[in-house]
């Protein structure tokens, strides 16, 4: 008999799939705000797979694929337990925007922290409300999740790709198990078969809270194999996008032996790439100005190449009127818009990652 999984009103049923609502806390209008659930449970037990979207306001692909993926005949075949919640971020949904109207911080930074080592606080900490419902949130996680998802977008222009935290571990002796969760992961990643690049390098990725991601606290905190998938652009549907999403998501349940059908083709463009890498934002304008992208999302560049024409209001050059990149990678996304000051993002790139799988939290720090 599969798992006796429940989140919220949504009651898993083998065989069936069901739905329901999950209470994240009252409005002081006196209106309650949930998430939605849907809970596809297979006939047989199997692992428990969580798939969760729209983290940030504008991205909507991970509605769709959610929709595409998860149906009543899927249930038939599954063994084991989808848990899917189309919309993490209601509020941010309604009004367009990345963050809710109640709260300006990330959403997506704000999973519970490592837990402190030894000493007590000398300040009590006051942990906002959406901090408060993440920490329930994870707890339902921890409790029924083996695997999870999250699924996002990147900018209007850019590729769909998976990004890939590093392992953190505390002591020597958890080395082993976080050798083996990493590996895990990677199956997973590959399965989804979107390219993979590892998350920015480590003392970016704790100074911008991404352990605190949905998908770096599971990883990292609940210690199950976790992704995000960027599914090209926000505000927009793409049926190609999806397709992908949704045929990568397929091979991801057969992979970890929720279904037992042939694996499905991911159409999407792939790095040539024999090593890994991680993304990084780069490069960076010199000067403000008007940046005009002379690349493409999937292009592979090199040190020294133009990425975008720089020019002022007038179109004359700025320096040199080029921003190149220093470093040799493919081109995962292109900022939005053209307004750019000193120190701002052209690109996200995937470049060659010199940092191992996985490192102790404590040699984080530096
Ligand atoms: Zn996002």
């Amino acid at each position: 008999m599969p798992k006796d999984i429940a989140l919220g009103s949504a009651h898993a049923a083998p065989g069936q799939l069901t739905y329901g609502r999950w209470h994240a806390f009252d409005h002081p209008t006196g209106t309650p705000e949930e998430l939605p659930v849907i809970i596809a449970q297979g006939a047989s037990d199997g692992p428990t797979f969580w798939l969760t979207a729209n983290i940030h306001g504008p991205e909507l692909t991970g509605i769709a694929v959610i929709h595409d993926l998860v149906s009543a005949e899927l249930a038939k075949r599954l063994r084991g337990t989808l848990v899917c919640i189309p919309s993490l971020n209601p509020a941010g949904f309604r009004i367009r925007e990345r963050q809710p109207y109640f709260d300006p911080q990330d959403p997506n930074r704000l999973f519970p922290d490592r837990p402190k080592s030894g000493k007590p606080d000398d300040e009590p900490s006051f942990p906002s409300m959406q901090e408060q419902v993440w920490a329930r949130l994870f707890e339902e996680i921890k409790t029924s999740a083996d695997y999870l998802i999250d699924l996002h977008n990147a900018s209007i222009q850019s590729i769909p790709f998976t990004i890939r935290d590093k392992v953190f571990y505390e002591a020597d002796e958890e080395r082993a198990a976080a050798e083996d969760l990493q590996r895990r992961t990677g199956e997973l990643a590959q399965a989804l078969g979107l390219p993979v690049t590892f998350e920015f390098k480590r003392k970016r990725y704790l100074q911008m809270k991404l352990h605190r991601s949905t998908s770096g606290a599971a990883l990292n905190l609940a210690r199950i194999p976790a992704l995000t998938a960027e599914l090209a652009a926000p505000q927009i549907i793409v049926p190609e996008v999806v397709q992908a999403a949704v045929n990568g998501l397929h091979n991801c349940l057969v992979t970890v032996g929720m279904l037992d059908e042939p694996l499905r083709e991911v159409r999407t463009p792939q790095f040539d790439s024999d090593y890994p890498v991680r993304r990084e934002s780069h490069p960076r304008s010199p000067a403000a100005g008007i940046a005009r992208p002379r690349v493409r999302p999937g292009d592979f560049v090199r040190a020294g190449d133009v990425i975008a024409a720089l020019t002022d209001i007038y179109g004359r050059p700025v320096g040199d009127g080029a921003i190149r990149t220093e470093q040799d990678g493919w081109i995962l996304s292109i900022s939005n818009g053209i307004g750019v000051y000193p120190n701002s993002i052209i690109c996200g790139m995937a470049v060659r990652d010199d940092e191992p799988l996985v490192m102790k939290w404590d040699d984080a720090k530096e």
